[in-house]
């Protein structure tokens, strides 16, 4: 990945007229048939207003609508450095860390991080070839009681695709069969090799038309050739040392926004564009 550094930032977003400039830019072409008087026109910016306005009729556009921005109180400039930041971290950034980076308060700085987190929610096409599935507990105000069915956790199953290198991970109210089992079916493809533990729920994999290896945690054994669920324990322990101290809440929703931005960065890692880029990107493309 090619480094964006806080210079590279700092030079391409000065400020909140340079900010919206690049969204008007990313949303529309130079020149654009006017919805007001259907001629080709180009659009300047209305400089008391967050708009622009068609040379002929005055009509106007707004880069901001439909995005996380349009209506905040807090300038695009920070919204942009908030991007940044979450976009630079590996494990994840808290909102008290936005808090002192920004000088906004915990609360903007806890719905911004909230509403930037969203934006990321996307979809991974089904997967193929070498798959790990896994679930796991997260939040609950007691230590230590971990594992299927502990109480006051909120359970996520995990799936790992080694041949596309992509993770998908979806907080699920339940860890029973009639839960897990659509998930799978509609993120993994028929005839696809999928490895678990031995949790009785994966016993219909096969006959559902999985190939289906279980990893014998029980006899302490983890690793047997390709028989192993690494990938997805190696993404449990980052999301979990991320939202550490962070999470409290076990709603689902809550959790799964997590998910999204910490499956988000995961995905991208491999990509040449640097990670602001792509995060960035997606503001305007969720509008
Ligand atoms: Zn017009």
């Amino acid at each position: 990945m090619e480094k964006y550094t806080i210079k590279n930032f700092q030079t391409d977003f000065p400020n909140d007229d340079v900010c919206l400039d690049w969204l008007r830019h990313q949303r529309w072409p130079e020149t654009i048939v006017c919805e007001g008087c259907g001629r080709e026109a180009k659009y300047y910016r209305i400089k008391t207003r967050k708009v622009y306005g068609c040379e002929h009729c005055g009509h106007q556009i707004s880069p901001t609508a439909g995005t996380i921005f349009h209506k905040s109180r807090t300038s695009l400039t920070t919204w942009f450095y908030v991007i940044y930041l979450m976009a630079q971290t590996r494990g994840g950034i808290s909102a008290k860390q936005i808090e002192r980076e920004t000088g906004v308060t915990y609360k903007t700085a806890w719905r911004m991080c909230k509403e930037i987190r969203k934006m990321l929610a996307e979809d991974v096409d089904p997967m193929d070839g070498e798959v790990e599935v896994d679930e796991s507990y997260f939040g609950g105000p007691r230590r230590g009681k971990r594992g299927r069915g502990a109480a006051n956790k909120t359970a996520v199953v995990g799936i790992a695709g080694r041949d596309n290198g992509q993770i998908e991970a979806h907080a699920v109210p339940d860890t029973k069969s009639r839960t897990l089992l659509p998930i799978i079916e509609n993120e993994v493809n028929k005839g696809a090799q999928i490895y678990t533990d031995e949790y009785r729920v994966y016993n219909s994999l096969h006959k559902m038309g999985y190939g289906h290896e279980k990893v014998l945690h029980s006899h302490n054994i983890y690793v047997m050739g390709k028989c192993h669920t690494n990938t997805i324990d190696g993404f449990w322990a980052l999301v979990k040392n991320g939202i550490k101290g962070v999470y409290h809440s076990v709603s689902p929703q809550y959790l799964q926004n997590y998910l999204d931005e910490y499956t988000f960065r995961y995905n991208h890692r491999e990509d040449t564009t640097p990670m602001f880029w792509t995060f960035l990107g997606r503001s305007v493309l969720a509008s």
